[in-house]
């Protein structure tokens, strides 16, 4: 009997599992366009409701994946290792990650998106460099490999169309949550880039798209699941996500941040969650004799930032704009900075102009915020704690109701939070 698309709904609705058939009947259809939009929101909620078993996940992933091209890097000539992070204020591990690693040896392919909400796209951030461009041919990216090791651009429409239009659907109609939804989602995209191996950075805590430990760790199980599934090898490290990574959120600031530590004056965690994912990286890639620190601290990582940026027609000594308004947040009160709210910082440099809240918005280049004191340190009262940059300053006034619970300040210092919290194998 032929595949109906009423089947595949009801399969699902009443608790089944999806064979191949009725799988790539959906996606391809989807894809192609004889799905309606609405068949698909059904069966998108029906998945969030149900679960996916994992071969019927897998699956599914493969059809995502088949639905467009898989890039070839076989001919790049050095072991591929990419990483991807489910995203977090502050972070901009992958500006210092992903030349280090090529500075060992590897090749990182990272074909990255742009952010939404309060959480910051790589895209974003590297845009603020004047000249850098995002998008490259499949062409562009293969030479770069081989040339430069590394590449970070945006995946091109050939990739994973069926995700873009998905993720979409999922977006307005509050199935973004679908745990077998989102692997698929992010790991389709990365297995079609071609990467051999791949480690994840999946964060928690308030900052965090999934903020809670346990829904985190199933989202890493799963992804590790899929990759080990279709022979890419995959491991996850649930890293701390309460405060903001480092000192600067927001593009230009952030890619500034990141030169520094390139330079080996970077902050102590954003060194460290870099440092724990490079080893990761290097042990997938077979590189077990280099150390990244080392290659951090001799300036061989800084040499590759500069080739990857030239490379894609940016200059990395050309100076970042930077914003026109400031304006400090002070310590109500002495004592120690015991939490600084990752959310509410995230939300803040958001407002600010940092992020996009539709994904046709544009992005300010200049726009953040700058943690002058991190959880852990003394305070005096009246001593500026945050200094928010904007370009408009009437956007102080929204970015500051959100920071209203953001800066906890008491008697004591808390305790350290572990920045890597979980490896997940
Ligand atoms: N990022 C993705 O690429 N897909 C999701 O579903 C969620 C986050």
């Amino acid at each position: 009997m032929a595949t109906d698309i009423l089947d595949v709904i009801r399969t699902k609705r009443d608790g089944g599992t999806l064979d191949e058939e009725q799988i790539r009947f959906f996606v391809s259809g989807y894809t192609e366009g004889t799905v309606a939009d609405e068949q698909a929101a059904a069966l998108c909620m029906a998945i969030l409701l149900r679960d996916m078993a994992p071969d019927e996940l897998a699956t599914w992933t493969r059809a995502m994946i088949e639905s467009g091209e898989r890039l070839d890097l076989s001919g790049v000539g050095r072991p591929t290792v990419d990483k991807h992070s489910t995203g977090g204020v502050g972070d901009k591990v992958s500006l210092v990650l992903a030349p280090l690693v090529a500075a060992c040896g590897a090749a990182v392919p990272q074909l990255s998106g742009r952010g939404l909400g309060h959480t910051g796209g790589t895209l974003d951030k590297l845009e603020a460099i004047p000249g850098w461009r995002a998008d490259l041919s499949v062409g562009e990216i293969v030479d770069q490999l081989a040339l430069v090791g590394v590449v970070v651009c945006a995946a091109g429409a050939e990739l994973c169309p069926a995700d873009r239009k998905l993720y979409a659907l999922r977006d307005v109609t509050a199935t973004v949550e679908a745990i077998p939804l989102i692997a698929s989602s992010i790991m389709s995209k990365k297995i079609a880039e071609g990467t051999s191996s791949l480690v994840l950075d999946v964060k928690i805590g308030s900052g965090a798209f999934l903020p809670d430990r346990f829904v985190a760790r199933r989202l890493a199980e799963t992804m590790v699941g899929l990759g080990q599934a279709h022979d890419v090898r995959t491991v996850a490290l649930l890293t701390d996500m309460d405060a903001p990574l480092g000192r600067a959120c927001g593009n230009g600031l952030e890619v500034a941040e990141a030169v520094e530590t390139l330079r080996g004056s970077g902050p102590a965690d954003l060194v460290e969650v870099t440092l724990a994912l490079a080893r990761e990286m290097l042990e997938l890639a077979g590189l077990h004799d280099v150390d990244p620190a080392e290659v951090l601290a001799d300036g061989r990582a800084l040499g590759v930032w500069d080739a990857m940026i030239r490379a894609q027609g940016g200059d990395p000594d050309a100076p970042l704009a930077v914003a026109e308004h400031r304006h400090q947040v002070v310590a109500p009160v002495g004592g120690y900075l015991q939490r600084l709210d990752a959310r509410g910082v995230g939300v803040a440099a958001w407002r600010l102009g940092a992020g996009r809240s539709r994904k046709e918005d544009d992005v300010s280049e200049t726009a953040g915020i700058v943690c002058l004191r991190k959880p852990g340190d003394e305070v005096e009262a009246g001593e500026p704690v945050l200094e928010l940059h904007a370009d408009d300053p009437a956007l102080f006034e929204p970015a500051l109701a959100a920071l209203a619970q953001a800066v906890v300040i008491g008697p004591e210092p808390s305790e350290p939070r572990p920045l890597v919290v979980e490896r997940v194998s």
